[in-house]
């Protein structure tokens, strides 16, 4: 069994594969290799690697070419996927909703793909759960870019030389990277707010010494797996209504209202930006996902004519890349021990397995989800 580990495409800091998971791997018997140079950014030198036992080096084409398993960050080109081994496995990030042609290449390549967006949120998967170990991690950089960024401090200060009010921060969306963000506002000292659809959260706000914004919607609640349901424009409507006064007098908004498989909803608009303070700053998490904030770019920051700053964060998470590939490189060390036989010394793909029936898209040369596949 030969798990490769390839360099992320674009500039992507994080790496699949840490010195001390690859320890484990080779303890296992598992023989690893990965390409040079591959945790540079997340400061892992190719010595660490070496040491642990890994096979540093080679061609990009030989190592996939000749890999059972591939670990990797993110989704594939399609021209890499059509260059893998029939029957290998490849574990990644894949949003198997948008990313279709991958999806397709996948099944073509008869590559057993693994998307780790779908990983099903049950306690016996919680180590594997990479969404949350990231956007835990996103959740706290929000807050620190954004106080580097600002041009105020974050913290009440009495001196001598007179008393500074403590920094605003409202948090819209209040899930993983919500309550990450609130608790490192918190430690900050900043004053916070926050608000979600889903009932359940108003204690967590509350517990961690936040202010929850009291908006009547009606019928919201959640889905069995925890997510929340999408509004209706009257509710988004009402939503916005209740939420303008308190991003007006907010130095720092952070939007993280995502929906599983569809768009992120539009919640703060133009005209709510346009009430804001100059310098405040407003850190879209889910811009990759369509955006919370009307005008925001993924990747970029937008200035406004009032002086306010949108930042269309894109994987945050990048900007602590060595612990998240920690956090990363354990979530897939879980789903591989998981899956290893120890006695037979190779990784099995159970299908019908409670956790693959999850996360497993492709297998034997078709795509075998149920919500993906053809006759479903
Ligand atoms: P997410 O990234 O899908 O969305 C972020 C937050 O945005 C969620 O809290 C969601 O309710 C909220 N949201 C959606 N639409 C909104 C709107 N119009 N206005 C305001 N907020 C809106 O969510 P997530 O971080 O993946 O977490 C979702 C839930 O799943 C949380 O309760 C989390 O604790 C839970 N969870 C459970 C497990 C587990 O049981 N193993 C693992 C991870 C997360």
């Amino acid at each position: 069994m030969r798990l490769v580990v390839l360099k992320e495409p674009g500039g992507e800091a994080r790496v699949a594969l840490t010195p001390a998971v690859a320890a484990k791997l080779v303890g296992l018997g598992v023989e690893t290799a990965v390409e040079a140079g591959i945790g540079a950014a997340a400061d892992y030198p190719d010595a660490a690697y070496a040491e642990a036992g890994v096979s540093v080096g080679g061609e990009r084409e030989d190592l996939l070419a000749g890999a059972d398993m591939v670990w990797r960050v993110l989704r594939p080109p399609v021209d890499e996927i059509r260059r893998m081994k029939h029957g290998a496995v490849h574990l990644s990030f894949f949003d198997p909703f948008r990313e279709t042609e991958s999806l397709a290449a996948f099944a073509a390549a008869g590559v057993s793909a693994v998307s780790m967006e779908m990983m099903p949120r049950t306690t016996l998967a919680q180590k594997m759960d990479a969404l949350s170990s990231q956007a835990n991690l996103a959740g706290y950089a929000a807050v620190i870019q954004a106080a580097a960024l600002s041009r105020g401090i974050f913290p009440m200060m009495m001196t001598p030389a007179g008393t500074l009010s403590p920094a605003r921060v409202f948090v819209i969306g209040v899930g993983v990277a919500g309550l990450q963000a609130i608790a490192t506002a918190k430690r900050l000292g900043a004053r916070i707010e926050a608000f979600d659809t889903r009932p359940v959260v108003e204690e967590q706000v509350r517990s961690l010494g936040a202010k929850f914004v009291k908006i009547d919607l009606g019928e919201t609640g959640q889905t069995a797996e925890g997510y929340a349901r999408e509004l209706t424009p009257e509710q988004i409507e009402l939503q916005r209504e209740g939420m303008a006064k308190v991003c007006a007098q907010s130095d720092l908004v952070i939007t993280t209202a995502k929906l599983f498989g569809r768009p992120a909803p539009v919640l703060v608009t133009a005209a709510m930006v346009a009430r804001m303070k100059p310098g405040s700053i407003v850190v879209d998490l889910a811009a990759g996902a369509g955006g919370n904030v009307e005008g925001v770019v993924p990747g970029e920051t937008v200035v406004t004519d009032n002086g306010v700053r949108i930042i269309g964060a894109n994987a945050l998470e990048a900007t602590v890349a060595r612990d998240s590939s920690t956090m990363y490189a354990s979530n897939l060390f879980a789903f591989f021990e998981h899956s290893w036989d120890a006695e037979g010394r190779c990784f099995t793909i159970r299908p019908d397995d409670e956790i693959l029936r999850s996360c497993l898209l492709t297998h034997g040369g078709e795509v075998v989800h149920p919500k993906f596949r053809k006759d479903s």
